[in-house]
């Protein structure tokens, strides 16, 4: 039987970004340094692939410090973490190193700065989400005010209306964000905050890729976890943008091939804590089913690099 054609959009840039590339060297360099098991607090990226590759090597993951030995070395995820949490590991003596990402941690930094000033915060941002709670957490109780919607704005109640600053996740949709600090400056005029916001240079990367391939698709798939804020909010760039059937899959397997019956051309992206190898195995499935012409959609190049902290650059 012939295979029906298909035309298949692969997005640039996607997947790893520098942030997510760091902190999985720094738990492999943490392995080879110091031997298995090596504990790292929360998914070290938001991607079940990678955290198991990982944990086959000898990497340990808990959801809190209690679950740490204290002579085990203890790294901490991309998504950074509350001012408590190294201050617990200092306290006790733990060795530790710190994954957090550099554009993560730079949102920690004004925000402490902001405080130093005298203002209050407003984070937007999404509660629970662990970079929400490791931002907030750089400052005391009540100084981070958290907003996610709209709605939010308007119900907004700060301390003193003059003395207001923001900060974003980095992962947030940049148009749906853009609406959010409109609104915040419209209601508080004298809100100090970045030019834009702190959305980070992949997220903006990826979010333009999907919006250059949407339109003219009848299907795009993201790949990445159902926990990841950057894969999620891919899928719905897409679907502002025009595409009637977006969707998130971890794997090949996940893929619903019966919504994609008829379909002539199909996007495909990878949110920034997806491996390439995943965006092989859906590209594989794709060739085995369909009659597969490939189109790469460049809308930005990226040569971003992180070190990796000094404690894993010296010899053992
Ligand atoms: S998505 Fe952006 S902020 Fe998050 S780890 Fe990657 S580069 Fe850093």
């Amino acid at each position: 039987m012939t295979k029906p054609r298909l035309t298949l959009y692969l997005a640039a840039p996607r997947g790893f970004c520098a942030g997510v590339d760091r902190a999985i060297k720094i738990v492999e360099m943490a392995l080879a340094k110091w031997g298995a098991p090596v504990y790292v607090r929360h998914e070290i990226v938001h991607n079940r692939f990678v955290v198991d590759a990982l944990r086959d090597k000898g990497a340990v993951f808990i959801d809190s410090l209690d679950d740490c030995p204290d002579d085990r070395p203890v790294i901490f995820s991309a998504h950074g973490v509350p001012k408590a949490v190294p201050a617990e590991a200092e306290r006790r003596r733990l060795l530790y190193v710190d994954a957090t990402c550099p554009l993560v941690s730079k949102v920690h930094i004004e925000a402490e700065r902001h405080h130093a000033n005298g203002l209050q915060m407003v984070m937007i941002g999404h509660a629970g989400h662990p970079e929400t709670e490791g931002t907030m957490g750089q400052l005391p109780p009540g100084e981070v005010l958290l907003v996610e919607t709209l709605a939010d704005v308007a119900a907004l109640a700060p301390r003193d209306a003059a003395k207001l600053a923001f900060i974003t996740q980095t992962t947030l949709s940049v148009d749906d964000t853009a609406g959010i600090v409109s609104a915040l400056r419209a209601r508080f005029p004298a809100i100090v905050g970045p030019h834009k916001e702190d959305i980070c240079y992949a997220t903006t990367n990826r979010q333009a890729a999907v919006k250059a391939i949407a339109p003219k698709v009848d299907a795009l798939l993201v790949i990445g976890a159902p926990n990841s804020s950057n894969s999620r909010r891919l899928v719905e760039v897409a679907r502002a943008a025009g595409c009637g059937y977006a969707q998130l899959v971890q794997r090949a397997a996940e893929i619903d091939w019966r919504a994609l019956a008829g379909a002539r051309a199909v996007g495909l992206s990878a949110g920034a804590s997806a491996p390439e190898l995943l965006v092989r195995e859906v590209t594989d499935a794709f060739a085995a089913r369909f009659a597969l012409t490939t189109e790469r959609v460049e809308t930005a190049t990226e040569n971003v690099a992180f070190k990796v902290p000094r404690v894993l650059r010296e010899p053992a």
